[in-house]
């Protein structure tokens, strides 16, 4: 290795995930500063007498092992800007939208602050802002809201090194670049054909290490936010006769959190709503709304704290009660804040730390009712069987229908439906299993990339028959890293690739 990319570089680094369920030691780690270096990185790599292989990894915020790789992993962190996209490369009918490029491994939280101070926000946020860009969009990062985008639908460009250190600009067939006026010495072959964008988009880093990627965001706008108790009983009514999809479709960001636990008679919900204001407010008035929350949301904090101490002191058979003082006391009425303010600040605190499996299913009211249900009794079974219990409500999100081939919203509203548990939850790893056997197996649900998902690597034919441009993504995987680069243990146990070995066994035109 040459002395440029020792100086960017260490060995014997371990690197774990952010919740420390998945760690890995690779050969080299390192942390490139731009686009070259990562070019040299992934020719020092193909150039090997043994290939190795070159994987990004973002802030680690994945519970499942996507960004694992074992010979050069790559730290984004250092790729950290943001700005307006230059109007004069585009195509004329593109040059009014609000155009941001940034570089890879910008973290939200950062990326936020940077659009705020252009007057720009996120039309849409998952409930944290730890994670880099690149890294959220390669698992499809969500919020919630059944016409506000998923990650992957902000993106309009994505800018990638390839095999061979080779640089390509990825767009769908309509792209918003001007092939006549593109710079092709600085980002390479444009490539502007829907099937390569919309599998390249969600990509888990098997088409190659994003460098850049141009997202279309909004105006900055403000919300107003309402969080109220009801009854199951009372939302399973609702959800039934059609009132809370009609709701879910008429205001802006809708979501749910159950209890998972019956208290007298009934499982509490706490219902999120958050809608666009036809206002922007300056000055005082913007800072007054933003100490509510966090008044507001210290004091979730603190039960989220009490509820992680019972489930330690084996009194964890108090968790329902619990569960429904934090839903109490995370009430709100009439909030209103800077959109990142709102979407982040009514996040489902209780789940920032820990870990969670999530589930993707049609967003049809009665298959939520038979999901939910079917949480309750495998709750129930869990205490009364094992003692174990789970620690966070159950929240609910809406995200509408996509084109990214590999999202679970591909071609239909989705409902994601979450079971997140606090750290030190007892047998946290058993509970998760036991939720993904009940969910994939007997529900038909389809795990989120970026959560606890283990049950899928025995499970490859739940993405073979789902997913209906499989065929079209792995082609394209094929085609973007003709040597395997990319490729990781993920991926292949997944089912979305064959190791090179494999490959020639199984088919001698390879
Ligand atoms: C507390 C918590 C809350 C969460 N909340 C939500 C939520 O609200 N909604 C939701 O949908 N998800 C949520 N997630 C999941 C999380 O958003 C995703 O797993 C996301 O992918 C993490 O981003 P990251 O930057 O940490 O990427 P990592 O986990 O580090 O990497 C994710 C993937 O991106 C690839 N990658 C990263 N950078 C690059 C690059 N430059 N080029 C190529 N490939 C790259 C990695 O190889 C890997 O495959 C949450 C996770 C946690 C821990």
């Amino acid at each position: 290795m040459n002395e440029e990319l020792k100086k960017i570089s260490v060995d014997r680094y371990t690197w774990y995930n952010a919740p420390r369920n998945v760690k890995v030691t690779p050969l080299r780690f390192f942390y490139p500063k731009n686009q070259e270096d990562i070019a040299k990185i992934i020719q020092y790599a193909e150039g090997q007498n043994r290939p190795l292989r070159v994987r990004a990894v973002g802030s680690g915020h994945s519970y499942s092992e996507a960004a694992v790789g074992k010979d050069c992993l790559l730290n984004m962190k250092q790729m950290d800007k943001a700005w307006k996209t230059p109007k004069e490369k585009l195509h004329t009918k593109h040059v009014d939208k609000d155009l941001v490029t940034t570089q890879a491994g910008m973290v939200l939280k950062k990326l936020i602050r940077a659009l705020d101070k252009m007057d720009l926000g996120m039309p849409n946020l998952g409930v944290i802002d730890f994670q880099t860009i690149s890294g959220a969009l390669m698992t499809g990062t969500h919020g919630t809201g059944i016409s506000k985008p998923a990650i992957p639908d902000m993106v309009r460009a994505i800018r990638l090194v390839g095999n061979e250190g080779k640089f390509y600009q990825i767009e769908p067939s309509d792209g918003i670049s001007d092939p006549a006026k593109h710079d092709q010495q600085k980002h390479g072959e444009l490539i502007q054909n829907d099937d390569q964008f919309y599998s390249a988009v969600l990509s888990f880093g098997a088409m190659g290490i994003v460098y850049e990627l141009i997202l279309e965001v909004l105006p900055q706008y403000w919300l107003k936010e309402k969080r109220y108790l009801m009854k199951w009983s009372e939302l399973e009514a609702q959800l039934k006769d059609g009132r809370f999809m009609e709701k879910v479709r008429k205001v802006d960001f809708v979501s749910c959190r159950v209890n998972p636990y019956e208290v007298k008679g009934d499982h509490r919900c706490t219902i999120l709503e958050q809608e666009i204001l036809p206002k922007v407010y300056k000055g005082w008035a913007a800072r007054r709304r933003s100490n509510l929350t966090a008044i507001l949301g210290n004091f979730e904090f603190l039960i989220e704290s009490t509820i992680q101490k019972m489930n330690q002191l084996r009194k964890a058979k108090n968790i329902g009660k619990t569960l429904n003082l934090s839903m109490w006391a995370s009430q709100i009425f009439g909030y209103e804040g800077k959109s990142q303010q709102v979407l982040l600040d009514s996040s489902v605190s209780i789940a920032r730390y820990g870990i969670s499996s999530e589930f993707a299913f049609n967003a049809d009211p009665h298959k939520i009712v038979e999901v939910i249900t079917s949480i309750f009794d495998l709750a129930k079974e869990n205490a009364e069987k094992g003692d174990l219990y789970q620690s966070s409500h159950i929240p609910i999100r809406f995200v509408p229908a996509t084109k990214v081939y590999l999202s679970s919203a591909y071609k239909r509203d989705t409902v994601y439906i979450d079971v997140p548990l606090l750290y030190g939850t007892k047998a946290d790893l058993e509970i998760l299993q036991r939720y993904q056997k009940m969910m994939v197996d007997e529900l038909g649900a389809i795990p989120h990339w970026g959560k606890h998902n283990k049950r899928l690597y025995l499970r490859q034919d739940v993405i073979q028959n789902h997913f209906e441009k499989i065929d079209t993504w792995m082609e394209v995987r094929a085609e973007r890293d003709k040597k395997g680069t990319f490729l990781n243990d993920f991926i292949v146990q997944l089912g979305l690739a064959k190791e090179p070995q494999q490959m020639k066994k199984s088919s001698p035109n390879v």
